[in-house]
């Protein structure tokens, strides 16, 4: 399917790895120029060379930390007028709700909760005045069915979902959509930290607490970065257009619900 983005330009939080680099594959694939970020310089430049020989689209890479002010800025600076944003960054760390005081609970709103609402809303003018855009936030299946562990991502993306909901429908008539994707248990850095902190805590091996949750979903696997990605740039496409304020879900069924 066409995406009808080719020629568009992307800013892609968080993607040398994981999640955002399989958004950033799809989107490149679908002819988009892509400012690429992680921390890790050496890492986001050997991405940023990958996809740009694989997909022949300009790709820059800004080795920043997108949850200070400082790094948002430079990557801002980088790329003024994107046409798309994907909200992107590392998870929080597990553990459980008695081991959070204030610099915790700082450190997890403001990397998965004020993050994006601050890229978001310095790249809504731009788009609202050329008449389109897309906004999608990586959040987590944690957001419909909170994960006890994982506490601080549960309350901080609540927050960002909140935020998303009410805006989308603020820039919609615009022709600026914002979408959130809700990553179920895919099988990247994030996950093989998760799951050694799974057999710590159980007394099991990492390779038996693996062996237990992909069980445990209906399709026996954790998910990938490339069918992520590709779910991601469809939510950058042009076929959105009456699809506003929308939570998907990406779990392999895990969410036992009839609806929603
Ligand atoms: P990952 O494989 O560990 O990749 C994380 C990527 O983000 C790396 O490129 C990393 O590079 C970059 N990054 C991390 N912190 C950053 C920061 N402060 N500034 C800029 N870049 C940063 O993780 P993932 O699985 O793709 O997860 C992405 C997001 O989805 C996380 O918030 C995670 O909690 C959430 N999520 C993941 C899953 C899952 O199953 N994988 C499920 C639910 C939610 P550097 O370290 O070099 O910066």
């Amino acid at each position: 399917m066409d995406l009808g983005i080719r020629g568009r330009r992307a800013i892609v939080c968080a993607s040398s790895k994981g999640l955002g680099r399989g958004t950033a594959e799809a989107l490149a694939a679908a002819g988009v120029d892509l400012t690429l970020n992680a921390r890790t310089k050496d890492v986001l430049e050997r991405t940023a060379d990958e996809i740009r020989d694989r997909h022949n689209v300009r790709v820059q890479a800004i080795a920043v930390d997108v949850t200070t002010d400082e790094g948002r800025a430079a990557l801002l600076e980088a790329e003024p007028q994107p046409d798309i944003l994907i909200n992107n960054a590392g998870g929080p760390p597990p553990g459980m709700w008695s081991d959070w005081g204030r610099a915790e609970w700082q450190a997890a709103v403001d990397a998965n909760m004020l993050t994006p609402i601050l890229l978001a809303t310095a790249v809504l003018p731009g788009m609202i005045e050329r008449g389109w855009g897309r906004v999608v936030s990586i959040t987590s299946g944690s957001v419909k069915s909170p994960i006890g562990r994982l506490g601080l991502s549960n309350a901080a993306r609540a927050g960002l979902t909140g935020f998303v909901a009410g805006t989308a429908r603020q820039v919609a008539s615009h022709g600026v959509i914002m979408n959130n994707i809700l990553p179920g248990q895919h099988d990247t850095d994030r996950i093989k930290g998760l799951m050694e902190a799974t057999a710590k805590g159980e007394g099991i091996t990492v390779d038996e607490a693996r062996t237990r949750a992909q069980a445990s979903n209906p399709r026996g696997r954790f998910g990938t970065a490339e069918e992520f990605g590709q779910v991601a740039a469809f939510l950058c496409s042009e076929h959105v257009g009456f699809m506003v304020g929308q939570n998907v879900l990406l779990d392999g069924g895990a969410f036992n619900a009839t609806m929603g």
